[in-house]
């Protein structure tokens, strides 16, 4: 596409890349055939080319309106485009800065100002967020239905392997905690340690770094997510060297860390430490399951699973991090009866905040994602990242969990000899 960039962007970081994103793109106009607000509202600039097109125009040097950051904010993030376009265009970090000028150029209504402020702000504090969350469970059951959609039911996270456990195995790798998932569901967490250490390797919990940036980027906050990114890369780094990567069980959170290299690139002092932290992070969903199935080929006796499970793969793993396959295949080696969903690759409406910010259409997302996931009738919902999961739990009466959940129990069905040193 022929690219006219106005001379306040041009030659700047991020009117580089966004002309070079801008040029691969040849307006065939096949990614909106997938994007799910297209699906929705029907309307091209509710699409990814429609975007496209209207941060070209921006950048171009026409002035933003609350219709442009409207449809911008519709967008869902969920990079279904990327995964059609047949040219390469790397619609996020297009996206990424169309919204930060938009965000520049156009004031929000108030009450808009507020919901974002208060989600940037209190989200990302666990000393906030996971009080008002305990809280919030106490009460949930005379919450009204709004709210108790919110809140998750508890769920034990069972005991954890003692600390001199942990001292014996050779192997380890870095588990950062984020921020919301254990307040919402520790039994995540405390899955992943426990499986980890059958496995014989140690998960190194890393819980003073805190969340990874996608809350703040995703709300706007560019400033406020590249300070949480350096202060992460601090965090880890001095443990790095003994680790084998670094693992992260929310696939919401691995596509940002996997980004540190991009949204670093030009700070001198960290870009060469971001790359390398994004270089050894993998999703638990890309990691793990390849060790589980060497695992479970040593047992004697192999599950035999009966139950019937659906596999929803978030948007930040499919298309995000283009991991794909690895989680039903394990599944399968359970004996679970993986059912087959139709529209797969759509989005829930989960999306982070979107399901706050945008309620109905995300609300319209997750009933058409639900009556895919349930056609079967499943015994269980899989999910690979706590957005997703707790998003479609809200709709549906059918437990809804994460795999490595799954996996942990099963294992434990496995009994003692399923323990490696
Ligand atoms: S983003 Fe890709 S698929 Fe969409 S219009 Fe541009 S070239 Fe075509
Ligand atoms: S990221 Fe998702 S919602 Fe946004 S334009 Fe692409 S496909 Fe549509």
């Amino acid at each position: 596409m022929e690219t006219h960039l106005a001379s306040w962007i041009k030659s700047t970081p991020d009117g580089e890349v966004a002309e070079a994103i801008l040029r691969r793109c040849v307006h065939c106009g096949f990614c909106t055939a997938t994007c799910p607000t297209y699906q929705l509202l029907g309307d091209e600039l509710d699409g990814p080319r429609g975007r496209i097109y209207l941060i070209k125009q921006v950048l171009e040097g026409e002035s933003a309106t609350r219709a442009t950051q409207t449809h911008l904010d519709r967008c869902l993030t969920c990079r279904n485009c990327e995964t059609t376009c047949p040219s390469g265009v790397e619609y996020g970090h297009l996206l990424d800065i169309g919204r930060k000028i938009v965000e520049q150029q156009v004031s929000r209504p108030l009450p808009q100002k507020l919901l974002r402020t208060t989600l940037r702000e209190t989200l990302t504090r666990s000393w906030i967020f996971t009080p008002a969350m305990r809280i919030g469970q106490q009460l949930r059951p005379v919450l009204p239905a709004v709210l108790r959609a919110k809140v998750p039911v508890p769920r034990p996270a069972g005991l954890l392997p003692t600390a001199m456990q942990l001292e014996e195995h050779q192997r380890r790798v870095l588990l950062p905690i984020g921020c919301v998932q254990p307040a919402m569901l520790p039994s995540i967490d405390a899955a992943t340690i426990r499986v980890l250490h059958r496995l014989g390797i140690r998960g190194e919990t890393l819980a003073a770094a805190g969340c990874c940036g996608a809350i703040r980027h995703h709300l706007g906050d560019e400033r406020g997510a590249l300070q949480q990114a350096r202060r992460n890369i601090d965090a880890w780094w001095p443990r790095l060297e003994q680790a084998e990567a670094i693992v992260l069980n929310a696939s919401g959170c691995s596509v940002t860390v996997k980004d540190y290299a991009h949204l670093l690139r030009n700070d001198p002092a960290y870009a060469e430490r971001a790359a390398a932290v994004a270089a050894r992070t993998r999703d638990l969903s890309e990691w793990l399951p390849t060790l589980v199935l060497e695992f479970l080929g040593r047992q004697a006796n192999p599950p035999g699973v009966k139950e019937a499970v659906v596999f929803h793969p978030p948007c930040t793993l499919q298309h995000g991090q283009q991991v794909r396959g690895q989680v039903e295949k394990l599944l399968l080696a359970f004996g679970a009866r993986i059912q087959p969903v139709a529209e797969g690759h759509l989005c829930c409406g989960s999306a982070g905040t979107y399901a706050i910010t945008q309620a109905e259409l995300a609300e319209a997302l997750r009933k058409r994602k639900l009556g895919h996931l349930l056609a079967g009738s499943p015994d269980t919902i899989l999910s690979a990242n706590i957005g997703c999961i707790t998003h479609l739990q809200a709709g549906t009466e059918v437990p809804v969990r994460h795999w490595i959940e799954w996996v942990d129990a099963q294992l434990a069905t496995l009994g003692a000899t399923a323990s490696p040193r």
